[in-house]
């Protein structure tokens, strides 16, 4: 019964659909922020699978909940509910402003569940003409058709279309627009409080008090899609923290789960009463094996030893990219919060973030890009020191040597 052909990379062609163009090299193990190719070559990985491993690979302590659970109970459905559930819902509302939990199995789906949510509190309080969403240019909220519809890259809409209706898009960071896009029609306005997909950029304080103040003026509801930024990734459990802006909605995926699928829409009583018996639901949401891993990933990552470990590994890394850019000039900025680090090509260098990502990953280090022109850098929140140095190492060398092959 077994499969024993080998696989190899062009087995890709062979048998996926070609909607992505993953490296030559095949992985097949993990162990902390280090993996192995199918040849046996190492590589440090900065880029967490793109943001997911919190805790590094195959983290023991994960180990033994998917374990313990996978021989406890696997699935039931929600028809019946579960401990793994339960236990962490409980956690996620004590640890952040929210009372209520919704699971779902991605962040696209903890999104598609907070806009359903949002339109649904809405027409339930003020009626349908309520509806509109409010979203950034240059945002990403997931691939579903609603999603696409509402994140601000129109190219993860082109040939989609006809997408659904009643989204409108403002330049993020911008409060006069924002200011003129949230009326007596607008349901909710979303926001990430760090663009991830768009360029690892923040947003300004003055942005997201600005939305807080417009949202809670004019009855919509304001909704931080901390998929990429939450479960510790800028040193705190969110990122809403730092900021001190608490929104009505946030959704969570990504790290929630460390490599397992799993993504959560936390939000207030009074809102999530909304979403009453039949109007929304999941299969898998809310899985046992899904929430015992997040369980123990939430108690690891929400510890002061872990938190604190990222304001500390962030000094390392930046002043390790700052380095990097003023040897070599090939960065315009260097920007991010916490361990979510993105460096900004120079002009001359704009369109070549693939470039340094294929270079660094010759050079055995593991990088992420952001755009054609942004480096993502979003390593484990527990990367040993020595890691991160040798991939800035590597890093840099890379850097070296694609200058040296463009001068
Ligand atoms: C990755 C991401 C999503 C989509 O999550 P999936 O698990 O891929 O569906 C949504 N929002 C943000 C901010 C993300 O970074």
């Amino acid at each position: 019964m077994l499969e024993n052909r080998p696989v190899t990379r062009s087995t890709f062609d062979e048998v996926m659909v070609p909607n992505y163009a993953p490296a030559d090299m095949i992985p097949v193990r993990g162990e902390g922020s280090r993996v192995w190719d199918q040849q046996g070559r190492e590589y440090i990985d900065l880029a967490g699978g793109i943001a997911v491993t919190a805790l590094g690979h195959c983290h023991p302590e994960l180990v033994r909940s998917l374990t313990e659970q996978a021989n406890t109970l696997w699935h039931l459905s929600n028809v019946l509910t579960n401990e793994p559930a339960l236990k962490l819902a409980r956690v996620l509302t004590e640890k952040t402003f929210a009372e209520r939990v919704f699971f779902a199995n991605s962040g696209g789906e903890a999104n598609e569940a907070a806009f359903k949510l949002a339109r649904r509190y809405a027409w339930q309080k003020f009626g349908g003409e309520r509806h509109e969403i409010v979203a950034c240019d240059n945002s990403f909220h997931g691939r579903t058709l609603f999603t696409v519809t509402v994140g601000g890259q129109a190219k993860y809409r082109e040939g989609f279309e006809p997408v659904p209706a009643g989204v409108r898009h403002v330049p993020f960071n911008d409060e006069a627009a924002l200011e003129a896009a949230i009326t007596d029609k607008t349901c909710a306005f979303v926001v990430e409080p760090i663009q991830g997909e768009g360029g690892v950029t923040p947003a300004t304080l003055s942005y997201l008090k600005k939305a807080r103040e417009l949202c809670s003026a004019r009855g919509a509801l304001l909704i931080f899609d901390e998929v990429q930024s939450g479960m510790g990734r800028t040193g705190t459990l969110y990122a809403y923290e730092q900021f001190g802006v608490v929104p009505d909605i946030l959704t969570t995926a990504k790290a929630l789960g460390c490599g397992f699928p799993v993504g959560a829409m936390l939000t207030t009583a009074d809102v999530a009463a909304a979403l009453v018996v039949g109007t929304h639901g999941s299969t898998y949401g809310g899985n046992p094996l899904a929430c015992a891993v997040s369980l123990t990933a939430l108690e690891l990552i929400s510890s002061p030893d872990v938190l604190q470990g990222v304001a500390q590994r962030h000094a390392l890394l930046k002043a390790g990219l700052e380095a990097i850019q003023q040897e070599f000039g090939l960065f315009r900025t260097v920007r991010g919060m916490g361990l979510l680090m993105g460096c900004e090509l120079a002009d001359t260098w704009k369109g070549q973030a693939k470039a340094l990502m294929m270079a660094a990953q010759a050079k055995g280090v593991l990088v992420l890009i952001a755009g054609p022109d942004v480096l993502r850098l979003a390593p484990s929140l527990i990367i040993p020191e020595a890691d991160l140095k040798a991939g800035l190492a590597g890093l840099r060398e890379a850097v070296a040597e694609l200058k040296a092959s463009k001068t």
